[in-house]
């Protein structure tokens, strides 16, 4: 029995614009055939078992013949195999031929659209392909004609009378583009947009004429993949773009977070759009030994408990779960949380924090905790080995009984060797630093005289005054601190500099 050939649009780029479908046999998938214009993060989804084949770079591609050929030889051996290919299989992407050879080969075959080059980079220039207020034709033309001769197979005449037209594989033919349309009676003030890399972080729009193109596409240096498109209706650009407006689009921001904490913030940078460079330089380990042991199966006996960190919330209920006890072991000790983020992961395990500081640092809990009085209370601090001691230090001299409990601690994170790379080559614009210890982490990772010339580079983004000093003091230019000392108060620093930066 052979097996099933599947023709996958992968889309543009954006790995949020492969179909459902397409994703579904991604993941199954046995053998997967992709080109080069593929996110290679569409590839994440794929079993681990899964045999994953690269058709080159032209121009070591392989031929169309040879994949083909391949296509049916791993077919035949019973496997699922997935062709992806960049936008949509049918459109300038030579489906139909390895279609065709599927069927001679008797190999049964799906084939599921993608969204193809031309719709995203319209969508994605804020160009509406169709406008009732544009006429009501549009073609999509490839600009690699047959021979490059004089009669090649397009018919300039009608095509040049289309309303927008969309071209492929343009890049190094503008020129004669430009020459064809003109001669079928195409004015040369019509308006062009060329969009590169559509739909990725670092897409490029040039606005142009169709006499203008090929001056401003050198100067502008622009190379493939892009997509010409040439109509009025390109004008409708001006108001309705959107993509390249976005407050962070075009920033490259390292997230220095660990793993696990890194998702939530690298996901609303994105969202606005930044590109987002995770380097997890702390990974966190959590500490159950005899201390904790005999702290969990004393909670009830504490006045407070307090918490410096979501973390901390996280070890520290693991810990009691661990030990076989749940939050009834609290007793009646109060909870006390350093800010609104520790707050929440505390309700996430049905626990309501009793305090809440109006400022989120240390000193802020320490100000609402005198104002009830600690004198003679029992207070425990669950929190990282290694931590600033103002909290504790203070509520002694308070006189408070204070028990510090290391319930987790901090190691070195591992970050991926391209990410590396690119952070050593200064290829980015922000760095971001959500506490003391990832500023220390990250300039660990790197050599002083690389470090130095990364700090040359590239400006720090922190989340509150003291990270900000220690970036400071380890050679960053600060250039954003949140006011609220939050991860969403970090994302509107950041939002509000790159609006403004954006813009000058
Ligand atoms: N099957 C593909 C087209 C493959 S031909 C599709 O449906 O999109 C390759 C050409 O597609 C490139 O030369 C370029 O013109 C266009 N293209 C592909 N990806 C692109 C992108 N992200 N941005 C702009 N143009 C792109």
């Amino acid at each position: 029995m052979p097996g099933k050939v599947y023709l996958v649009g992968a889309g543009p780029w954006d790995p949020g614009l492969l179909t459902i479908r397409g994703r579904e046999l991604v993941s199954r998938a046995d053998v997967i055939v992709y080109d080069y214009l593929v996110n290679p993060e569409h590839l994440e989804a794929a079993s681990s078992a899964a045999e994953l084949l690269p058709t080159g770079r032209p121009p070591n591609r392989m031929t169309q013949a040879e994949i083909s050929a391949l296509l049916v030889e791993r077919a035949k051996t019973g496997a699922e195999v997935v062709r992806l290919k960049g936008g949509d299989p049918f459109v300038f992407g030579r489906g139909g031929e390895e279609a065709e050879v599927l069927v001679a080969a008797g190999i049964p075959f799906e084939v599921i659209p993608g969204v193809t080059a031309a719709i995203a980079s319209a969508a994605y220039a804020g160009i509406p392909v169709t406008h009732r207020g544009y006429g009501s034709t549009l073609a999509f033309c490839t600009g690699h004609f047959r021979d490059d001769g004089p009669d090649d197979d397009v018919d300039w005449g009608a095509l040049s009378r289309m309303d927008t037209i969309a071209f492929y594989m343009a890049a190094k033919r503008l020129g004669r583009l430009r020459d064809r349309l003109c001669e079928a009676g195409r004015d040369l003030t019509t308006p062009v947009a060329l969009v590169r890399w559509a739909t990725r972080p670092d897409q490029r729009t040039l606005v142009s004429t169709l006499g203008a193109m090929v001056a401003d596409a050198e100067e502008a240096k622009l190379e493939p993949p892009l997509t010409v498109i040439v109509g009025d209706i390109v004008s409708l650009r001006d108001q309705i773009g959107w993509y390249e407006h976005r407050p962070l689009f075009g920033q490259r921001i390292v997230v220095t977070r660990s793993r696990p904490q890194a998702g939530v913030f690298a996901h609303r940078l994105h969202e606005l759009g930044a590109e987002v460079l995770a380097c997890p330089t702390i990974n966190f380990d959590g500490v159950f030994d005899d201390r904790v042991a005999a702290a969990l199966g004393e909670l009830g006996s504490y006045d407070w408990v307090l918490f410096t960190s979501a973390n901390g919330v996280d070890f520290f209920m693991e810990a009691l779960d661990q030990s076989g006890r749940d939050s009834r072991a609290f007793g009646g000790a109060r909870i006390g949380c350093v800010g609104p983020a520790t707050a929440r992961r505390l309700s996430g395990y049905g626990l309501k924090a009793d305090l809440v500081p109006e400022t989120f640092v240390a000193e802020g809990l320490i100000e609402s905790l005198t104002g009830l009085g600690v004198s003679g209370a029992r207070v425990l601090i669950p929190r990282a080995e290694v931590a600033r001691d103002v909290l504790p230090d203070t509520l002694k001299e308070l006189g408070a009984e204070v028990r510090i409990l290391p319930i987790y601690r901090t190691t070195a994170g591992d970050v991926p060797a391209a990410t590396r790379a690119r952070i050593e080559a200064g290829d980015f614009d922000v760095v971001t630093f959500t506490a003391s210890s990832t500023v220390e982490h990250f300039c660990r990772l790197f050599r002083p005289e690389v470090l130095t010339a990364i700090q040359e580079r590239v400006i720090a983004a922190c989340i509150g005054p003291i990270t900000a000093k220690t970036a400071q003091s380890m050679g960053f230019r600060v250039d954003v601190t949140a006011e609220e000392y939050t991860i969403a108060g970090l994302t509107s620093a950041l939002s509000n500099w790159g609006t403004w930066s954006n813009d000058t």
